[in-house]
């Protein structure tokens, strides 16, 4: 068995200016990148930290007792995260995702989501608020955070056999405390739209071809029919810590022929442009959709990029602004804001001037390449620090 080599390389180090272009880029809600992508889908990571060690993304090895988080004082408060946030619906962000590290490790959570609830889009609509969680104190916060103005949630859960998942999470997390959030985040109303039309909650599993794969089909089973939309993500290469390797990626193609074993599945078309999942919809005895089966999603980042249509930014928990999943640099928004007292107008061109130059597409790119290279391709940030 060859021995796991695991690069301990501080990815968060790699910062870049902000600077500000030399003309002011007002907003208008259109901005696009150098391959015409709009900024659509922001994510906000609150917390490096974490109450799990799924193996996947903060290792034990690695994200031990002496792992140096970042200090409180390098996070940005709510209100510098509210700022940014307002710049960046100005430029046209319509959906705003709250992940971490676990994001509900982040004290008084709930009056960030108050905050952000106030935001409008310049056409004077609300955000498509949402948040990333492991669950595991959602049935404590979910009515709290539905108050706030919360309105959807995705919970992670990588499989129902406690063995598995407690092997997964790697804290010895048992399975029944995840599902019993996942149902206080449906009693509390996640899940319902502003019209109170259910819109949905989602479940994400990772499937690791050694570990879970036999989970497959008993959550498909469990989820079926519940309102809930399971979806499987591929094992991606994430970060430089997980010591990633294409055996154990599953393609979703797979994933979806597993199920179809046992349920009919007809492909969906897409909700919306730049969307991650690809839907597939649970077929009645005609074999045509029905909508009170439901639908599963799978999100193949590995084995079918999907940059072409990619909108999201992310925004790490201090402060800085990552074009790309896969970057290996950031740019510093907060000494921006901190250091050098800028205007709202500068952080809006600022950000303006970072998109337009925006050219990523790394699964793009690494699908180009052979197998045995994909694994070494650059230096990237780890998923704990700037959220999935
Ligand atoms: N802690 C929260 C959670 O687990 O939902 C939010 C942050 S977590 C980084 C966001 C999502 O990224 C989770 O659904 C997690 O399963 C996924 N993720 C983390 N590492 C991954 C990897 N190497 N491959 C695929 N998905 C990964
Ligand atoms: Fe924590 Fe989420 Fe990463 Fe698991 S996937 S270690 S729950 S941040
Ligand atoms: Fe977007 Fe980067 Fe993922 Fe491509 S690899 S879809 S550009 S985040």
């Amino acid at each position: 068995m060859s021995e796991r080599v695991i690069p301990l390389v501080d990815q968060r180090l790699r910062v870049l200016p902000a600077v500000l272009p030399p003309q002011p880029i007002a907003p208008n809600g259109l901005l696009s990148d150098r391959l015409s992508r709009p900024l659509h889908d922001l994510r906000i990571s609150v917390t490096d930290k974490c109450n799990f060690r799924c193996n996947y993304c903060m290792p034990k090895e690695v994200f031990n007792k002496d792992y140096a988080y970042l200090p409180h004082s390098d996070l940005l408060s709510f209100e510098e995260i509210t700022r940014l946030a307002r710049v960046f619906v100005a430029h046209g962000v319509q959906k705003i995702r709250l992940t971490g590290g676990e994001p509900l490790l982040r004290k008084n959570l709930e009056i960030l989501v108050s905050q952000l609830a106030q935001l409008r889009t310049p056409q004077g609509q609300p955000l498509d608020l949402t948040l990333t969680t492991n669950g595991s104190l959602l049935a404590r916060k979910a009515q709290l955070l539905k108050e706030a103005g919360l309105q959807r949630v995705t919970v992670s859960l990588d499989g129902l056999d406690d063995a598995v998942f407690r092997q997964m999470n790697d804290v010895d997390f048992p399975v029944a405390d995840v599902l019993a959030g996942i149902e206080a985040a449906k009693a509390a109303g996640l899940g319902l739209d502003a019209q109170g039309r259910w819109s949905g909650l989602k479940v994400n599993m990772v499937v690791k071809r050694s570990t879970n794969v036999d989970q497959i089909l008993p959550m498909a089973r469990h989820f079926r029919g519940s309102g809930i939309t399971l979806r499987f993500i591929e094992y991606m290469d994430v970060g430089a810590t997980n010591g990633w390797c294409m055996d154990e990626v599953l393609p979703s193609a797979e994933v979806v022929k597993r199920i179809q074993q046992e349920f009919p599945l007809v492909a969906l078309e897409a909700n919306a442009t730049g969307e991650t999942a690809q839907r597939w919809g649970y077929a009645d005895a005609h074999g045509k959709f029905d909508p009170k089966l439901g639908e599963i999603g799978v999100i193949s980042s590995v084995t079918q990029a999907f940059c072409r249509d990619c909108n999201r930014a992310r925004l790490s928990t201090e402060g800085k602004l990552y074009l790309c999943l896969f970057a290996s640099q950031g740019w510093d928004l907060r000494e921006l804001m901190r250091n050098k007292q800028a205007s709202d107008a500068d952080l809006a061109s600022a950000i303006a001037h970072i998109w337009q130059g925006r050219d990523d597409r790394y699964s793009e790119l690494r699908a180009l390449l052979p197998a045995e290279q994909q694994a070494s391709l650059g230096r990237r940030v780890e998923m704990s620090y700037i959220g999935g």
